[in-house]
């Protein structure tokens, strides 16, 4: 038995940063299942397979094996053993991720492998952050501490553009709009806000601030 923090949140909203804060303040383990999204869309679009049909996503969706390496100073993602850290957050990976991610035999099968990742670091280091769109609700509904987070569409704009290096603060507004319209409107596991869940909006406050305010709920 460990402890389990869940955090969810629209894109930009500050959910890796802080998960990996709340980690290493902690000794335990960081889960970014976003990345795994994100691994088995890069080996759809590596493979030719057409995101925009569901059926065929579903039929290879368990044909690639997704390794992640939960340590949060260094966390790791491997597809079929190799690294895609880098390719991962390309454009062309953002913007397929959320058809990819709606597709639920796609769902079913990372929610089943992040259901046995939680469980193994949980008997092993006593305790994991993880982050995602439907912690929260489907993937660890039971956690003692869930949070959602949230900060002003220009906030996170602000923070994503810097992130990826890009100037055009505008475009990545939009586009992060876009993104968290389509994971909030799916079918399946859609990104909402439940009342069990501590709502923390990051707006005007530091990573350090909101890392605090986490460990804070983590130790009542
Ligand atoms: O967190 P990140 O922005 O890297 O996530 C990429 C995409 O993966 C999201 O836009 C969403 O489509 C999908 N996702 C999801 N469920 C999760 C985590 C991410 O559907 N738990």
């Amino acid at each position: 038995e460990g402890i389990v923090i869940a955090i969810d949140g629209p894109s930009g909203s500050g959910k890796s940063s802080t998960a990996k804060g709340v980690a290493k303040a902690r000794d335990w383990r960081y889960l970014d299942t976003g990345a795994m999204y994100r691994a088995i869309t890069w080996w759809m679009v590596s493979n030719q397979i057409d995101v925009t049909d569901a059926a065929a996503v579903a039929q290879a969706a368990s044909r690639p094996v997704i390794t992640m390496g939960t340590d949060p100073s260094a966390p790791t993602v491997q597809v079929d053993g190799t690294d895609v850290a880098q390719a991962i957050r390309t454009d062309e990976v953002t913007g397929n991720v959320s058809a990819v991610s709606a597709v639920p035999e796609v769902r079913e099968r990372l929610v089943a492998r992040q259901r046995e990742i939680i469980a193994e670091e949980c008997a092993a280091v006593g305790g994991i952050v993880v982050e995602g769109r439907d912690i929260t609700t489907v993937v660890a509904p039971d956690a003692p501490v869930k949070l959602f987070l949230t900060a002003s569409a220009e906030a996170r704009a602000q923070r994503r553009s810097k992130e990826v290096h890009s100037s055009d603060v505008a475009a990545t507004q939009a586009a992060l709009a876009r993104r968290d319209k389509l994971d909030s409107s799916r079918a399946v596991s859609p990104l909402t806000q439940t009342a069990d869940a501590t709502e923390l909006d990051t707006t005007g406050l530091s990573l350090d601030e909101v890392v605090g305010l986490v460990v804070k709920l983590a130790d009542e």
